[in-house]
């Protein structure tokens, strides 16, 4: 049995083992981090190859582990799966991939007495976490602790319009977008207020396609630098209802979109302008909720993601309005569990601090839940 298993070895994972590592826990035999993905790079490695490190809002650090300054001009993907590569080597974290996690479930039939005084102390209970390897092979392990950072990239979120199913061109999300050259002379609707949907219009009408922009408000345009504390709003914010038991809020929704000089351009040129929230879809058409009629030949969601979750459900953590009531990164109903790049931390500097914040509660636990003779140097371990 592992004292914690982490799942995911995006940042938020990726910091979490970092933490458990440095203060005594041994890779591969007192955790064990699992990742869906055939290399490092979280989903870092699937974005597209025409959004640059400096097109990305940023990459913060892994803990003592600086990305240093890389040619801005290369993609992100390739940059940050080098650097998460180089991370797991140095630290010799020994990720197990590629392993989808396809449960994580309670485990009521351990007999480890030591471990189970009475069915009544869950907390002491172990939990069995059930895995996929890439012939299919099924496996099953079960550890005291787990720490969560599965992301948001395999929940792609597609919002429901009447007529979208009988649309008849091609419909595609963010998490499919590879190339703006791909669109070139078609008529694009582009759906969402985030920076993608801008930073994919913008390349939409350099690649020669016509634009057209649907977002549910205004979009609103703010200069970063009139809020420094922009990052903090984000957490507060989101935090707030994830307490609640909320589901996270995006992130634009509170920070609103940088104004950039690119973005500028763009809104003077006329395609950053949107046509306001859709009515519904005809086969080749859109309807605006004002009552225009385009014709479009592509339909690209750039509506964002949820969280990627589906592996917890028979811990039975959601709420009835759909999200987990949150503490930090402690999951109210189940202290087995920590969240990490989940709500207020899905970001690379708020996946950095839960990492860490999550190996910490981690060890806090252990050191209750240890027993006499525990193998796993918890003496050494440094809470600070
Ligand atoms: P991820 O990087 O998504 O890592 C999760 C890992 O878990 C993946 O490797 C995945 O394969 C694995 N996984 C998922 N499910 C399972 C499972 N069931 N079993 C096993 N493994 C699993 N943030 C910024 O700070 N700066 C930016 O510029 C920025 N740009 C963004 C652009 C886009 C288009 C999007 C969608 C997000 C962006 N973000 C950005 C937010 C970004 O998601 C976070 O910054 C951060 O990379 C998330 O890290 P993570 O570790 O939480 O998740």
């Amino acid at each position: 049995m592992y004292q914690v298993v982490v799942i995911g070895a995006g940042q938020a994972g990726l910091a979490a083992a970092y933490h458990l590592k440095r203060r005594g826990l041994i890779p591969g035999q007192d955790f064990l981090v699992l990742d869906a993905n055939p290399g490092p790079g979280g989903a870092w490695r699937h974005r597209w190859p025409s959004l640059t490190l400096g097109a990305a809002h940023g990459i913060h650090d892994l803990p003592d582990f600086p990305l240093g300054e890389p040619d801005p001009s290369r993609p992100a993907a390739e940059i940050v799966a080098d650097y998460y590569g180089r991370f797991e080597a140095h630290h010799e974290l020994q990720v197990l991939r590629p392993a989808r996690v396809t449960s994580v479930s309670d485990s009521p039939e351990h007999t480890d007495t030591s471990l189970s005084p009475s069915p009544d102390e869950p907390v002491r209970r172990p939990l069995t976490v059930q895995f996929e390897l890439p012939n299919q092979e099924t496996r099953s392990i079960q550890t005291r602790l787990l720490i969560s950072g599965t992301g948001t990239w395999d929940k792609p979120y597609w919002p429901y319009y009447p007529g979208a199913s009988e649309f008849s061109g091609r419909q595609l999300h963010t998490h499919d977008f590879r190339s703006a050259e791909d669109f070139a002379s078609q008529r694009v609707l582009v759906v969402g207020g985030g920076t993608s949907a801008a930073q994919f219009l913008l390349q939409l009408d350099e690649a020669g396609a016509e634009t057209l922009w649907s977002t549910r408000r205004p979009p609103e345009f703010r200069s970063l630098e009139k809020n420094p504390d922009w990052g903090r709003d984000v957490e507060r914010a989101v935090n707030e209802r994830t307490r609640a038991g909320l589901p996270p809020i995006s992130v634009v929704g509170v920070t609103g979109l940088p104004m950039t000089p690119m973005y500028q351009a763009g809104i003077d040129a006329g395609v950053l302008r949107s046509r306001g929230a859709i009515d519904s879809f005809g086969p080749h058409s859109v309807t605006f909720r004002d009552g225009s009629v385009e014709e479009i030949d592509t339909i690209l969601w750039a509506t964002g993601f949820r969280a990627s979750l589906d592996h917890l459900a028979p811990l039975k953590l959601r709420e009835p309005g759909g999200g987990i009531v949150m503490d930090g990164v402690r999951v109210a109903k189940e202290p087995r569990l920590f969240l990490v790049g989940y709500g207020a931390s899905a970001s690379t500097l708020g996946a950095t601090r839960a990492g860490r914040a999550a190996a910490l509660a981690a060890l806090k636990r252990l050191e209750t839940l240890a027993e006499p003779g525990e193998t796993f140097a918890l003496s050494g371990v440094r809470l600070d």
